[in-house]
């Protein structure tokens, strides 16, 4: 037995699979030719960020377009940062966009797949057979350095100016310990962590190619990197090469701030003896900060949109952020939307060689719009599902309201939808509430704001005639043809454009008088189709609500 062996037995007793048994069990994976293997690896934090979102929607249309395999890993070796359950806020994130993995966890406590399982904290066994290997073939090194060792080791590093800051070369003091050495102290009990002992040089690099990015060159890593910490469990670094391995990861998908670790990470493939992924770094989702108008990082402090949760609250419809994310994804997505305008965006040919590979700016506003559109072309039966769906979970008080009658609703979300010309109010379900309201009474207060411009004593005069003439019966065209026929009496023009040559002449024109018709009906100067909401009110309720106007007056 060498030293090495005899290291790596003292260090692993228990461990008794070899690194060829785990090969076994996690066989290369038999898919086509060109399929994709890409995981998401989150930590369990509880939060989904939209970047984190971003990227792992990537990772699912690399799969989904190549006939391949997506996967979510739980990434907890850092109990620090992990809280209680903070799985299910990652995966109802995707659950509530309607996109899922292939494999993977699919809950707290669940998943499901070949590979697994797909949570670190459960594959310690793995790490430490991979770990073992690694010192049998003196790649690895348990190191006794204290914290206040490693404090005064970065303090002596920054006083020399150090290039380099960490363990390594000279200043890892445990790096050639004698065996005899290593064995005295494990034996009496001292803590230590175990380090990779690394192969690099400082004076050369090292160059890969990202699939978004191009060839990326670097300086090799020289730095003796923890692979376990002093309880046994594995740093990031190290579990996330094993797993990537043994789960048979293609493409590593992740963001950009990622890229400085390559060095280290393809270090980590070589000593272990794996063939290294192929890398694709995303760019940052990023946004215009409203003070300083520079373009930052959308941060999970300061924006409350950083958070998927944030879309779910408000009410965005999964087809709206979809669509406006593939829109940051894919330059080419805009093109294909507008010839392919009622397409499924599962048909869109997505290409990892088509993302941007600088920042992509989320954009509030213009998520605003796009969602308008999608709103706009859906049926009058599907936003009422959503709404309610909605309402359900954010506001007890309105769903009870807008779900007592289910036709009257659907009736109501079906004004101006359907048709060739729909329009775009809605962008997303909690503006529905304050979009109908005047159609509940339950939700409507009066509020009579009459145009400035006209007599108290016309607007009563308009209010009083149409109470004579209107007909609940009368349908689009009969309707308006009333409303012209009120004009002239009144001194108003059914002629708009008359009234624009000749003002002075009228005291206003058609459209003043169907909007003193619309205030009194709505208390607002701007809705959809008046008629239509006329018709849905009934003829007791509309006459009580002129009625009422006009005791205003
Ligand atoms: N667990 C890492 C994170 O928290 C994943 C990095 C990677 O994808 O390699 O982002």
């Amino acid at each position: 037995m060498t030293n090495n062996e005899k290291l790596a037995q003292l260090l692993f007793p228990d461990i008794t699979k070899t690194p060829e048994d785990y090969e076994k069990i996690y066989p290369p994976r038999n898919l086509p030719e060109g399929a994709r293997v890409a995981r998401f690896a989150p930590s369990p934090t509880g939060y989904l960020h939209i970047g984190g979102f971003f990227s792992a929607l990537v990772d699912i249309l690399t799969a989904q377009s190549t006939g391949g395999v997506s996967f979510l890993r739980i990434e907890d070796t850092d109990k620090k940062r992990e809280i209680d359950d903070g799985v299910s806020a990652i995966v109802s994130g995707f659950d509530y966009f309607g996109v899922g993995f292939t494999e993977g966890v699919t809950g707290f406590g669940t998943e499901k797949g070949e590979y697994g399982p797909y949570t670190q904290s459960k594959r310690v066994e793995l790490y430490q057979t991979i770990a073992k290997s690694l010192v049998e073939k003196g790649l690895a090194y348990p190191c006794f350095c204290t914290a206040d060792e490693l404090t005064a080791l970065r303090e002596k590093q920054e006083s020399e100016g150090a290039l380099i800051k960490g363990y390594f070369g000279k200043y890892a003091k445990c790096r050639d310990l004698s065996f005899e050495e290593q064995e005295a102290r494990i034996k009496a009990g001292e803590s230590y962590v175990l380090r990779l002992r690394s192969q690099g040089d400082e004076n050369k690099r090292i160059a890969f190619d990202d699939v978004i990015r191009g060839k990326i060159e670097m300086p090799e890593n020289t730095i003796d990197e923890v692979l376990l910490k002093s309880d046994g469990i594995p740093t990031y670094h190290f579990a996330h090469a094993c797993d990537d391995h043994f789960m048979r990861t293609t493409h590593v998908i992740r963001g950009e701030e990622w890229i400085s670790s390559v060095p280290k990470h393809i270090e980590l493939f070589r000593a272990c003896g794996y063939k290294c992924p192929k890398y694709a770094h995303t760019p940052q989702v990023l946004k215009i900060d409203e003070e300083t108008g520079d373009k930052r990082k959308l941060s999970k402090r300061k924006d409350p949109e950083a958070a998927v949760s944030y879309f779910v609250d408000e009410g965005f419809p999964k087809e709206s952020v979809l669509e406006y994310l593939l829109t940051l994804i894919n330059s080419n997505f805009e093109d294909w939307r507008r010839a392919n305008p009622r397409e499924d965006i599962a048909k869109f040919p997505f290409n990892l060689k088509k993302m941007s590979s600088s920042g992509c700016l989320f954009d509030l506003v213009k998520l605003n719009d796009v969602s308008k559109n999608v709103i706009s072309v859906m049926s009058a039966a599907q936003v009422y599902e959503n709404v309610a769906k909605w309402a359900e979970a954010a506001d007890r008080d309105f769903y009870e309201i807008f779900t007592a009658d289910p036709q009257y609703s659907t009736a109501v979300l079906n004004i101006d939808r359907e048709c060739p010309k729909p329009r775009k109010d809605i962008a997303k379900w909690n503006e529905v509430k304050d979009y109908v309201s005047y159609l509940y009474n339950a939700l409507y207060t009066p509020d009579f704001r009459f145009d400035e411009k006209l007599d108290k004593a016309d607007v009563k005069a308009i209010l009083t005639k149409y109470l004579e003439v209107y007909d609940p019966a009368d349908g689009k065209d009969e309707w308006f043809a009333k409303i012209k026929d009120m004009c002239e009496p009144l001194g108003f023009t059914p002629n708009v454009k008359e009234y624009k040559k000749t003002p002075e002449a009228f005291k206003g024109h058609v459209g003043d008088v169907s909007g003193v018709i619309r205030m009194a009906v709505t208390s607002r100067s701007n809705t959809p189709d008046l008629c239509a909401i006329m018709q849905l009110l009934g003829k007791d309720e509309v006459t009580a609500r002129l009625n009422s106007a006009i005791s205003t007056l």
